[in-house]
């Protein structure tokens, strides 16, 4: 990968954190995509489901401020997001995915409707709330049911987020 593609990587991947794209990675950009998941499945934030996916939401920003927000200011620019979360995401993705676990935990209780898993179509619902471009969220939604069963397991989901954040730096 060369360095003008690892910066568009980068650059992606902080804007899919940032979601209200005020060019900072804040609590407010995790309860958000909070908000965001349980208006589109119609589930309160104070039924248990929405508790838990604030709760876990919480933990996700908590977990990437300890490793990213070098000045302890409650903001993760980007510079810090190159520096700190960007090499950690690089040299142990799995451990990083572990962060995010209660987050798409919670997430997947939303969007499952009947208890045996999301479905690709739910994934996809998923993605687009939380800014994927349609056609996009289709075809990432359809690849998480490795398997082709019509349903997605919480390891395949937390492999494919670990795959996602661990963008290789160019060697130069
Ligand atoms: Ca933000
Ligand atoms: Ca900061």
């Amino acid at each position: 990968m060369d360095s003008a593609e690892y910066e568009r990587k980068i650059a992606a991947r902080f804007a899919t954190f940032d979601q209200d794209g005020n060019g900072y990675i804040d609590r407010e950009d995790f309860s958000a995509a909070a908000r965001a998941v349980l208006a589109e499945f119609g589930v309160t934030a104070r039924s248990d489901k929405g508790q838990d996916l604030f709760a876990g939401a919480e933990a996700f920003w908590q977990g990437m401020a300890g490793i990213a927000d070098v000045d302890g200011d409650q903001r993760v620019t980007r510079e810090e997001y190159i520096t700190g979360a960007a090499k950690r995401l690089r040299d142990n993705p799995q451990r990083f995915a572990e962060i995010a676990r209660p987050f798409l935990h919670a997430v997947i209780a939303v969007a499952d409707a009947d208890g045996a898993g999301p479905t690709p179509e739910a994934a996809a619902r998923v993605l687009r709330v939380l800014g994927t471009p349609a056609e996009l969220a289709g075809r990432i939604a359809a690849a998480l049911d490795a398997d082709g069963d019509g349903r997605i397991r919480e390891e395949e989901i937390l492999a494919a987020f670990a795959g996602y954040c661990g963008v290789e730096a160019p060697d130069a």
